[in-house]
């Protein structure tokens, strides 16, 4: 079953894992064990976790780590998203993606060798497939059984306001948290379905590189994998309805990415909306027009492809888990929490892409980590104090933490901003990476930062600092007294506070410094 068709509601909760070869059978060996066969249950848990996901698996381990009786269900793959079809694989095969395309400058950027030989794209999805299965044991039925965790395979649902049942057996529990989860979200295309399409679960099953690829939706999503399937070579043709691709980001930033992306091959279709799919032989041909309604080369336009991907946003799993018989309210945006991740039922918490409006692992974990405290121990942790950073990992990538100029202003704050260019920076000149910038919002008058958005190469490696600044109240001005090593990209941060240190030298300042070198001299 290579692609989804009109069952793909149902057939979404066990996407295909192919091809089975050695590493996806370890993977599958390790996350979905066949043999697995499901313990008795207690007679009462302090904690059961609905979806083995990251909010689910760091929530699982904290608590038995604490020494709780915890309950751990899943009903497909251990790992989750970002493991199995999500982070991981993709994050695989983009760096492969970058040395093909490192290959192919080597000779014109850097007077290298120049590439020869065809390139295997199989070979890169069997890298892929092999490093994943590698790094999935520590997301193992076996390690988490390990850690004194009942874990069972199936589907829960919950029956009642404290249990849950899976595969007949019911699990009765103190606390619970869902965790259940967020899958493609699939618009309602004619013949879409008919047509065939891949979306995050089945992208990564590809063993052929396909000749043309559509992918709906320029998100994160959208563009790291445009991006790397023409790299690889494919005919990638990015579609939108935002005018603006990362429309979450600064225009500047995204501008960058879209000149790489470009330069890299992908054609752009912005602003457009996507009206219908049909089969035309082996090819899938798609509709769309421009949202601007100008005919005539902006009028109704037709692509002919081979593969469509799916990237146009996320849809929270909260069908299906029995919410209402545990008087939890939901919307098709998610399980409603409060600010301490709890639901309308006091005894039941949810975390993670199901309930969050940051679908992000490490924003997973983070929650995860606050929904033990709140959950088992009468914390009072509040998600809205967590300093949430995330990166596009685009060539080069575009990394943000804190608030944009319009969040602040939105907030009725006065913002300073610092725009410092990477052309600045002698690494990133020298790397030939220089295409990119580093803006950091100050509260007007003051060095406290707001938000900091950076754009380059390994822009998400870079923002720690900045993380750890806006998470620790250390103001810019205290970074311009760290020494930085010299040459690195990083120390673009130190710039920025070097500049805003020069910023404070007040006229009167300035004539007191003139006055004392006329008398020192
Ligand atoms: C292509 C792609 C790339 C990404 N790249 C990044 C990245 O680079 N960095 C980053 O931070 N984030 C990235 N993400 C997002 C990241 O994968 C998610 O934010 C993260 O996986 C969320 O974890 P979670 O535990 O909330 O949900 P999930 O990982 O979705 O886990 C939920 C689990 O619950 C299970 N489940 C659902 N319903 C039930 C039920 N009734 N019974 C039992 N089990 C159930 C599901 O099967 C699933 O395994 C990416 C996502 C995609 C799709």
């Amino acid at each position: 079953m290579p692609e989804r068709g009109p069952d793909s509601e149902i057939a979404s909760a066990h996407f295909p894992v192919e091809p089975l070869d050695a590493y996806n059978r370890a993977l599958l060996a390790n996350v979905h064990p066949s043999d697995w066969v499901n313990p008795r249950p207690a007679a009462r848990y302090h904690l059961v976790v609905v979806g083995a996901g990251t909010a689910g698996l760091v929530s699982a381990a904290g608590a038995a780590g604490l020494g709780a009786r915890v309950a751990l269900v899943e009903r497909h793959l251990i790992g989750g998203d970002c493991l199995n079809v999500g982070c991981v694989p993709s994050k695989g095969i983009l760096r492969a993606a970058r040395a093909w395309e490192e290959a192919r400058q080597a000779a014109s950027r850097f007077g290298g060798p120049a590439a020869a030989g065809a390139p295997s794209f199989g070979a890169a999805m069997e890298r892929m497939r092999r490093l994943r299965a590698a790094i999935s044991p520590h997301d193992s039925a076996e390690r988490f059984r390990g850690l004194g965790i009942d874990v069972f395979l199936g589907d829960a649902r919950f029956t009642a306001p404290d249990a849950v049942e899976v595969d007949g057996q019911l699990l009765r529990f103190r606390r619970a948290v869902i965790a259940a989860g967020a899958r493609a979200a699939v618009p309602p295309l004619p013949g879409l379905a008919e047509a065939g399409f891949r979306t995050n679960e089945t992208i990564f099953n590809l063993t052929e590189l396909p000749r043309r690829l559509a992918v709906l939706g320029c998100g994160p999503i959208g563009c790291e994998l445009a991006q790397a399937f023409a790299r690889f070579g494919s005919e990638v043709t990015l579609l939108g309805r935002q005018a603006q691709l990362l429309p979450r980001e600064d225009a500047d930033a995204a501008a960058i990415v879209v000149a790489a992306l470009t330069r890299d091959g992908v054609r752009l279709e912005l602003g457009i909306k996507a009206t219908a799919v049909r089969k035309r032989g082996p090819e899938k041909v798609l509709e769309f027009e421009r949202m601007d309604g100008r005919r005539g080369e902006g009028g109704l336009r037709e692509l002919a492809v081979d593969e469509i991907l799916v990237a146009t946003g996320r849809q929270p799993n909260v069908e299906a888990l029995g919410l209402r018989a545990a008087g939890v309210r939901y919307t098709p945006k998610g399980v409603e929490v409060d600010d301490r991740l709890r639901t309308s039922n006091p005894r039941i918490f949810a975390c993670g892409d199901v309930a969050s409006k940051f679908q992000f692992t490490h924003v997973a974990d983070a929650q995860a980590r606050l929904v033990i405290q709140n959950a088992l121990f009468f914390g009072r942790a509040r998600a809205s104090a967590l300093t949430v950073p995330w990166c596009t990992y685009t060539s080069p990538e575009i990394a943000h933490v804190g608030l944009y100029e319009r969040d602040a202003r939105g907030r009725g704050l006065e913002v300073d901003t610092l725009t410092v260019p990477l052309a600045d920076n002698d690494r990133a000149v020298l790397d030939g990476e220089d295409e990119g910038f580093l803006r950091v919002h100050l509260e007007r008058g003051t060095d406290k930062i707001l938000g900091a958005t950076l754009v380059a190469e390994h822009a998400g490696d870079m923002l720690g600092e900045l993380c750890l600044a806006i998470t620790q109240g250390i103001g810019l001005g205290s970074i311009a007294s760290v020494i930085h090593p010299y040459p690195t990209q990083a120390e673009v941060v130190k710039k920025a506070a070097d500049t805003w240190r020069r910023g404070k030298l007040t006229p009167r300042v300035q004539k007191l410094f003139r006055w004392w070198f006329r008398i020192f001299s």
